[in-house]
């Protein structure tokens, strides 16, 4: 017997191609993204949507323009596509949110926590209504939504639940008290809800981008840009190299691919940890 196969010879092994060209691994699930009305979460949903799952998206934003991108995805990818306006800062919405997938998708099969905000300021001056907001969007809402979720996972023994963390919760920048305090939190969660589901066919994990080029960083490259009396071209550059040894920014599509492949057989065994997908920043 050859150690190797030949290549006619079939691999015991599932080859897993790129999600993004059309593999349709996910059909029949339903994947919630919420915050996916922009930036990150909309990558992770599309990706989704590529791999052939059904999706709900759910954010804020104009509802003409959510209800175009909402078509326009189920147009382009042959698939179902829902929305939810619950606001992340209200327990109870989120938890009709879920409900609602469920009802109308039959079963909500991966639930992606990326709803986040930002505010920076020094700890001594930080707004305290800005820390509580912080901290119910970026962190509560993944604890609401998980324990909405679960139920239904556990039943049918599958389930994929995705936490958009950061690098911040692995690691801290000044003004960023709140953010970075939720990002560490979000990872704590992650490996609690990985560790009490580790045998019922529920992974959990937490994905720890750098800077991504979304709003939420187009609002902080121009208060640089205003404060240092510079171009919005130089304070994006200072921005990156400031923490990022690579001066590019990670695209959406990359972390919904890596979102895609979490999901994926070959994943199965993964759960609990946080994925940096950060140009170095972490590595330093
Ligand atoms: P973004 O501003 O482009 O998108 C944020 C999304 O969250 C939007 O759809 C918005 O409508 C939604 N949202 C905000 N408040 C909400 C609420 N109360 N209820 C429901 N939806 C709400 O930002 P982004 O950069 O795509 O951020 C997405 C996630 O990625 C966040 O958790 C953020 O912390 C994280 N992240 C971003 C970066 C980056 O560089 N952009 C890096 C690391 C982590």
């Amino acid at each position: 017997m050859p150690r190797f196969a030949t290549p006619n010879q079939r691999s015991p092994v599932p080859i897993i191609s790129n999600p993004m060209e059309g593999n349709h691994m996910l059909k029949g699930k339903t994947a919630l993204v919420t915050g996916s009305t922009s930036g990150i979460g909309h990558g992770m949903a599309e990706a989704f949507a590529a791999a052939g799952a059904n999706v709900v998206l759910n954010g804020f934003g104009d509802p003409a323009e959510i209800e175009k991108t909402r078509a326009a995805m189920a147009e382009k990818f042959g698939v179902k596509v829902g929305y939810s306006g619950a606001d992340m800062s209200k327990p109870a919405e989120i938890r009709q949110m879920v409900q609602d997938a469920i009802a109308q998708f039959g079963a909500l099969d991966i639930l992606v926590n990326n709803a986040g905000i930002q505010h920076t300021a020094p700890l001594d001056e930080f707004p305290e209504e800005k820390w509580d907001a912080i901290l119910a969007i970026n962190l509560s809402a993944a604890f609401h939504a998980i324990k909405a979720a679960v139920p239904g996972m556990k039943q049918r023994g599958w389930g994929r639940i995705i936490n958009t963390a950061s690098v911040h919760g692995l690691v801290a920048s000044t003004h960023k008290a709140a953010y970075v305090a939720a990002k560490h939190g979000i990872i704590g969660l992650t490996k609690v809800t990985a560790l009490e589901l580790a045998n019922a066919g529920i992974t959990c994990n937490a994905i720890c981008p750098g800077w991504v080029r979304t709003p939420l960083v187009e609002k902080q490259i121009e208060a640089r840009a205003q404060q240092a009396g510079v171009s919005v071209d130089q304070a994006k550059q200072q921005l990156l190299s400031e923490k990022q040894p690579m001066t590019e920014f990670t695209t959406p599509a990359g972390i919904g691919a890596l979102a895609v492949f979490l999901c994926s057989d070959a994943a199965a065994t993964m759960t609990g940890v946080s994925l940096p997908i950060d140009g170095g920043w972490t590595a330093q």
